[in-house]
Formats: structure tokens, C-alpha cells, sequence
């Protein structure tokens, strides 16, 4: 039997040249290119001085008291997870619409997912179906920003108040966000990001953990590198050499380069942002009119980060659609199959189709287009073409 057919979107005759309109990209300049090289020309090529800046800098961006840059937005999921000392036996309930690290994590420390639905048209986390998830084993929720709008955490934060529960937010999506004028980074106990290439900012491989206690913070820090505490005292009195290791950590540290990019990128985001919410703007009024394609509904507290440009169409034209798109060359995506139908969630926790159903009825329907602020007028035009032209 012949393979399928998989349109590469990639050229590799020339590797990191895209054949594809991608629905996420990095924009990365000479002044990004220059932060890297002037890197690795000086001494410290990881966990120097840069690490500190770019955190900093973040600090500031976000209004957040304390940050920790690890190396990648897993990592930093999975050092919330320890920090809000997630154990065997324990669940946390997290949106089963989302990538599968919010998931995992949980899973790393030996918790159980527990998996909560999502408003059909915003996609974020149901606050009702996650007070329903509640159990004497429920000790922490994973709030995630699905495509770059903040969930309601007026109401996420009431309900962990109430049950005694630590709020994390997944912010992988949603840099650069508010509501209620409050910036993503102190809206939740904890708060997470990713610099993966097709997030708001890049450094390759990265992320980072806000929060605004500064015994949190130190935890994560030790967790970061080995669960070393770098105790000052014990070495004046024990030698130079010593270091003790208090709990177990791991390597998730990140390297000064990364971190450089990080900053020359972050210089960047407000003008990004700008353009991401204009090609929003753009989309919905071209959309308007086309009563097969629905974008998502937008929370009029919010100020939205649009990480993603998600529509919804009809459950019958979604999958002819997406393969019409590829085949022109316009790289949409899906974001995301429902975690709780992976087979490996299934086996393990025992969670089965019915479980979160609108989640799996808007699954369906949802596909992500062109969303990056590098996409050119011209492609814009062409995407929005293109699907008019297979609805009409
Ligand atoms: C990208 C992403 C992550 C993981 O980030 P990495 O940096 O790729 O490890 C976690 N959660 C969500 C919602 C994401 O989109």
C-alpha cells in the first residue's frame, strides 16, 4: 500500500526556509542575532549575568515580584507542580483543551490530572466544571490561557480560596495579556511561560515561573539546579566547596545565549502585540460576513494576547478544510486534541470519551490559522481567500 501523502512544511533542500504560511512563527532580527553573538563571546555562557537580566526584565514587564528562568515552559510547569508540592495521591484539575505538558506535569510529581471542560466559545476552563472536580485529594488547578485570552480568575481565584487549593496559571499563550487591567504573572499563585519559536518570544528553548512569594521563588530556584542550596553560610564555615542538596532537583537551567535572545526579543513584544490584536481585528471582520467560520468569543475584560487565531466551522468541513489549506501551502493546525482521549491518560487514569463534552464536540470544529506578527499583508489576504473561496 502507498504511503500517505504528508506535505512537508519544511524545505529541505533548504533547511529553516518555510514553504508554508505557518500559523506560528519567531521573528528573529540582527539585533537578536548580535545579543546571541556578543554572548558567547564573554565569560559566563550560562548562569551569568544575563539569566538574572532577562528575569528582571520580565519582572518588570509583567508587575510579577519574583521570576525564575528555566529551560524550557514544561520545566517550568513541572517546578509550579513541586513548588505547590504536588505528591502521589494528589489530583490537580487542569482544562483537558490544551497542550499536553499542563497535563503531564502532574503526572512527573506522581499527581493524578483530573480533567475539567471548557466554555465552548472561549475554550478557557470552565470555573463551574472545575468546582464540580473537586475532591478531598484535590490540591492545586491548572488555569490555562488558551489562545492568549486570561481565564476568569476572579472567579478561578474565589474557588481555590475556598477549597484551600494553589492556582497555577499555564500563561504559554498569553504574555503580554491582562484582566481587569491586572497583568498576566499576578493573577494566579503561580504563573508560567514558554519561549518555545512560536510563542509570543523566543529563546530557543525556554520558560519561565512567576510568583510573588520569595520562599517559592528560592524553592524553584533550588529545584532548577539539582535542589543545591547555595547556603553562603555553611560555606564560610565548612570551605568554599560546600553546597548541600536539601531536596531533589534537575538540571532545567538555561544558558546566558538563551537569555540574551530572551531580552532583545522582549524589547519587541509591545510592538508584536500591537500587530498580533490588528491581524485579530482583521480576521473577525473579514469573518463577519461568512456565517461558516466563527471565531472565538473574546471577553470584554480582557486585553488579549492572540498566541493563536482559532475559528470554529462546521464539524463536517473542518478536516476537507484543513487539507485544502495545507495543500495551498497555508500551514493551519489544531489546537489541540482533548487531553483526556491521549491513550496514555486514558490507560493510566482511566478517563474516557464523555468525560469533558463540549470539549470534545468543539475538537471538532476548531481550527488555527496564520497568526504571527510577521505575517505579511499579502499572506494575510491570501489565507483569507483562500477560505472564503472553499465556503462560497
Ligand atoms: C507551549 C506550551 C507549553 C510547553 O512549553 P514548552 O516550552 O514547549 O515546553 C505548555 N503549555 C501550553 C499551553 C503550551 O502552549
Amino acid at each position: 500500500m502507498p504511503k500517505p501523502q504528508i506535505k512537508p512544511t519544511l524545505n529541505t533542500d533548504k533547511p529553516n526556509v518555510p514553504i508554508m504560511i505557518p500559523y506560528a512563527r519567531q521573528s528573529i532580527d540582527e539585533s537578536d542575532i548580535e545579543a546571541v553573538v556578543d554572548t558567547l563571546r564573554g565569560a559566563l555562557i550560562t548562569t551569568g549575568p544575563l539569566v538574572d537580566r532577562f528575569e528582571n526584565a520580565i519582572r518588570e514587564f509583567t508587575g510579577t515580584k519574583h521570576a525564575v528562568a528555566v529551560a524550557n515552559g514544561t520545566a517550568a510547569l513541572h517546578a509550579a507542580m513541586s513548588a505547590a508540592n504536588i505528591q502521589p495521591g494528589d489530583e490537580v484539575i487542569v482544562p483537558t483543551l490544551t497542550f499536553l505538558a499542563s497535563a503531564n506535569c502532574v503526572v512527573y510529581q506522581g499527581g493524578t490530572p483530573v480533567f475539567a471542560d471548557v466554555d465552548p466559545d472561549t475554550l478557557l476552563v470552565d470555573p463551574a466544571d472545575v468546582e464540580r472536580k473537586i475532591t478531598s485529594k484535590t490540591k492545586a488547578v491548572i488555569a490555562v490561557d488558551y489562545a492568549g485570552q486570561p481565564c476568569d480568575y476572579k472567579r478561578l481565584r474565589d474557588v481555590a480560596a475556598q477549597h484551600g487549593l494553589v492556582l497555577v496559571a499555564d500563561a504559554a499563550h498569553s504574555l503580554g495579556a491582562d484582566l481587569d487591567g491586572g497583568h498576566v504573572g499576578t493573577l494566579a499563585n503561580l504563573t508560567t511561560l514558554s519561549f518555545h519559536p512560536v510563542k509570543h518570544i523566543t529563546t530557543g528553548e525556554g520558560g519561565m515561573v512567576l510568583c510573588d512569594d520569595e520562599t517559592t521563588a528560592q524553592t524553584i530556584r533550588r529545584f532548577r539546579h539539582h535542589g543545591i542550596d547555595a547556603d553562603h553560610h555553611l560555606r564560610s564555615e565548612k570551605g568554599q566547596w560546600h553546597y548541600q542538596m536539601t531536596e531533589l532537583g534537575y538540571n532545567y537551567r538555561v544558558t546566558d545565549f538563551q537569555c540574551a535572545l530572551g531580552l532583545s526579543q522582549l524589547k519587541k513584544l509591545p510592538n508584536w502585540l500591537q500587530r498580533r490584536r490588528e491581524i485579530a481585528a482583521r480576521y473577525d471582520e473579514e469573518f463577519s460576513n461568512l456565517p461558516q467560520v466563527s471565531p472565538l468569543k473574546t471577553n470584554d475584560r480582557v486585553n488579549h494576547a492572540y498566541h493563536l487565531y482559532v475559528v470554529r466551522v462546521p464539524a463536517e468541513d473542518r478536516k476537507r478544510l484543513f487539507s485544502f489549506l495545507r495543500e495551498k501551502d497555508v500551514g493551519v493546525n489544531v489546537h489541540y486534541i482533548p487531553v483526556h482521549l491521549q491513550p496514555f491518560h486514558q490507560k493510566r487514569f482511566g478517563c474516557s470519551e464523555g468525560l469533558c463534552p463540549n470539549a470534545e464536540r468543539v475538537y471538532q470544529t476548531i481550527i488555527s490559522l496564520p497568526m504571527f506578527p510577521g505575517l505579511r499583508d499579502d499572506e494575510f489576504a491570501r489565507v483569507v481567500a483562500l477560505i472564503k473561496g472553499f465556503f462560497t
